[in-house]
Order: C-alpha cells, then sequence, then structure tokens
C-alpha cells in the first residue's frame, strides 16, 4: 500500500492509540505468540507486535473479554486467565512491549520504540460481584474497565439484553464511584442508553465509549445516538470509533440479519456443556461466530462513522478502537490488520482535517482522557 507523504508523516509522528482489541483470546485458546510475525490468513489473525510496528500503532488497549458460556460461575476465574496471559505476553517479548497504565507510560514506551500495552476489564461480570475483585483488577494493570457485555449483568443493563435495572443497580453505582476512586476509566461500550446516561451523571471523571459507533449511520443498539455522542463529550469523554463492518455499515448489516439472522442473540444463552468442555466451546465460538461471506463495505465507511462522531461529539472527543483482532470478522475493504492504520490517516488527511486534528483522532483524545480520569483518582 503506498500512503501520500503528507500522511505518512502525520502517521509516524503522532501515537496512535488503539482502544480495543480482542487479541488475548487469541493467545489464551490458540496459544498465539505475538512476538512473532504470523504467517497466516490476515483476515484471522490481524495483529501481532512486528505488525503492530508495521502499521505505526504506538498503543494499544488489549480486553480481558469473558465470554457468557462462563457465566456465572466461572466468570472470574476466566479473566484472570487472561490477565495472566497478557503478563506473560509482556515478559515474553521485553524488547517489543512495555506495560502501560497511563498517558507517561504510553510516552516512555513511544520513546523506547515498544509497544504500550494496555490492560482493560470488558464486562463487569468478571468482577463477581465484588468490589475487591475490581480493586485487584486494577492492582494488576487494569486502567479500564468495559461495564458490561452483550448480557445484562447483576448491577448494569446492556444493550443487547432485557433490561433489569433501567440503568444501573445501586451497586453499579458503587462500582463506578470505586472506578473513579482508582483512576480506572468507566467504558460504556456496550451498556444501555440508559446506563450510558446514568454513568455519565454518577461519574466525577470524564467516561469513555472505547469501541463504539454511530447509530445514525447504523442503527444497531449498541452503537450510541447523536445525543448520546454529545454527552460524553460534554463530560470530556472520547468515544473510539469500531472497525466491525456489522456497526459501521447498515448495508451490510442488514444483509447478515437476512443471510445469517441475529447469530450474536445466542451469545447470550446459558452454555449446553459441561465446565471441562467450555475452553473448547470458546475457541469454537471465537472463530466461528463472525464468518461471513459477504463483500466487505467501502472503507469510506469507516471514515464516515469518523466524521459523523466528529460532527457530533467534535475533534476533541473521537478516536480509534479498531476491535480488530476477532477471526473473521467482517471489516471494510482494504483494512485487513493493524498494518492498515496508516490508510485511516491517509483518509482523513484527504477528506481535509489538519494535522492536529488527525493527531487528536489518531491518539492524543484517548491519551488525555486516560490522564484526566486518573488525575482525579483518589489513591495512587
Ligand atoms: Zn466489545
Amino acid at each position: 500500500m503506498s500512503i501520500p507523504s503528507e500522511a505518512a508523516a502525520v502517521h509516524r509522528d503522532a501515537i496512535v492509540f488503539d482502544a480495543h482489541t480482542d487479541s488475548l483470546q487469541r493467545v489464551l485458546v490458540s496459544g498465539d505468540d505475538l512476538g512473532q510475525r504470523t504467517g497466516g490468513d490476515p483476515l484471522v489473525e490481524r495483529g501481532d507486535f512486528p505488525r503492530f510496528r508495521e502499521g505505526g500503532v504506538n498503543a494499544q488497549v488489549f480486553a480481558v473479554w469473558v465470554d457468557t458460556i462462563f457465566l456465572p460461575d466461572h466468570g472470574v476465574r476466566r479473566a484472570f486467565q487472561q490477565i495472566d496471559a497478557f503478563h506473560r505476553m509482556l515478559e515474553a517479548n521485553p524488547d517489543a512491549v512495555a506495560f502501560a497504565r497511563g498517558r507517561d507510560d504510553v510516552e516512555a514506551a513511544v520513546a523506547g520504540g515498544k509497544l504500550a500495552a494496555l490492560l482493560s476489564i470488558e464486562g463487569g461480570d468478571a468482577i463477581g460481584g465484588d468490589l475487591g475483585i475490581l480493586r485487584i483488577f486494577h492492582r494488576l494493570g487494569a486502567s479500564s474497565m468495559t461495564l458490561c457485555h452483550s448480557r445484562s449483568t447483576d448491577w448494569v443493563d446492556s444493550s443487547t439484553d432485557e433490561p433489569r435495572w433501567n440503568g444501573l443497580s445501586g451497586f453499579g453505582v458503587e462500582v463506578l464511584r470505586e472506578m473513579n476512586r482508582l483512576g480506572m476509566a468507566i467504558d460504556v461500550s456496550h451498556t444501555s442508553d440508559a446506563a450510558v446516561r446514568q454513568a455519565i451523571e454518577v461519574s466525577r471523571a470524564p467516561v469513555i465509549a472505547s469501541h463504539s459507533n454511530c447509530r445514525a449511520l447504523c442503527d444497531h443498539p449498541r452503537n450510541l445516538s447523536d445525543e448520546l455522542l454529545a454527552a460524553i463529550a460534554e463530560c470530556g469523554g472520547v468515544v473510539g470509533i469500531n472497525f466491525y463492518s456489522g456497526f459501521l455499515d447498515q448495508a451490510y448489516r442488514d444483509l447478515f440479519l437476512e443471510t445469517y439472522g441475529d447469530v450474536f442473540a445466542g451469545f447470550n444463552q446459558p452454555p449446553t456443556v459441561p465446565r471441562e468442555e467450555l475452553e473448547d466451546l470458546a475457541r469454537e465460538r471465537l472463530y466461528q461466530i463472525g464468518k461471513d461471506d459477504l463483500p466487505r463495505p467501502p472503507f469510506e465507511t469507516l471514515l464516515d462513522q469518523i466524521d459523523h462522531a466528529v460532527e457530533h461529539a467534535g475533534i476533541d472527543h473521537v478516536g480509534l478502537g479498531g476491535d480488530l483482532d476477532l477471526p473473521h470478522m467482517s471489516t471494510p475493504a482494504g483494512l485487513d490488520d493493524v498494518t492498515a492504520y496508516p490508510l485511516i490517516t491517509a483518509g482523513l488527511v484527504d477528506r481535509g482535517h489538519s494535522r492536529e486534528d488527525v493527531v487528536k483522532i489518531l491518539g492524543e483524545n484517548f491519551l488525555r482522557v486516560l490522564a484526566d480520569v486518573q488525575s482525579a483518582a483518589e489513591v495512587s
């Protein structure tokens, strides 16, 4: 791929920060070593440290996602398994990657020529209803937590499940207050509209949506309305644009539903296999769930999402949360793996965004919010 020299310079000089990947799933279930360049299909194995470097990606948030089949009994254990995989990945690749919690760590990693790796808990089910486990996750490096995934939990409603609390329960409010105290970013991707509004109301610090898109362009319940985009901006937060075709493009989403039905609804069903078979089932789901034979939407759909978010949230409140490393998940044409990030920069420059604005979208906005969240903490 050839990138015009102006855009290449912007990309090289910016800190490129991606707020969400599921790579830890592959590391855990398939034993993939991200230190090695994978020779396989880039649409299956979409990122490793050599390719992050090639794509000019400087910081990546690694999600600890707990598949619903592990809930409720094995959620905490599953989260710890992934946190262990994260730290082992860091230990095995000291020359390529460095742990980061906040802005200073990211800048130090970049200065050392390494990828900054941040840790996030995806799905508040992982704390097992216990603030002590939340605190331990923070001590183990988690700088943010996505409040829920596809199902409503014992304390917060999901956008893709029946509401149980009209947003947050009383304990949910306590969780958010504790996250504020610790300096963990409250991530409202996946939560119901009511829960997003309440989280913004409760939180003393800016709230993020690490990997969410604009509902006006693709009517998926986990995408954000224009009103919520503005509300997240109002609290000083940031929205990371997701690269999955099913959240980007209405035509793709319609065709997917028509062809395959709502396969993701099955995610919320309880497991049908005994405990010892859960790992195999998790692997099967990881490699099968997003598979399709549909045409990929044009690359412009990603730029359209970014522009719509900028229009409604403002230039200081939009970033990238690619959600890229789920095997087979459809992405726009031309965007196969993490080496494609310079195309986003080129597209934004081509659409007339200034250098300063592109730098904000590529990473500056997320870095600012991380610093704001951590400076509002009451513990050091
Ligand atoms: Zn997610």
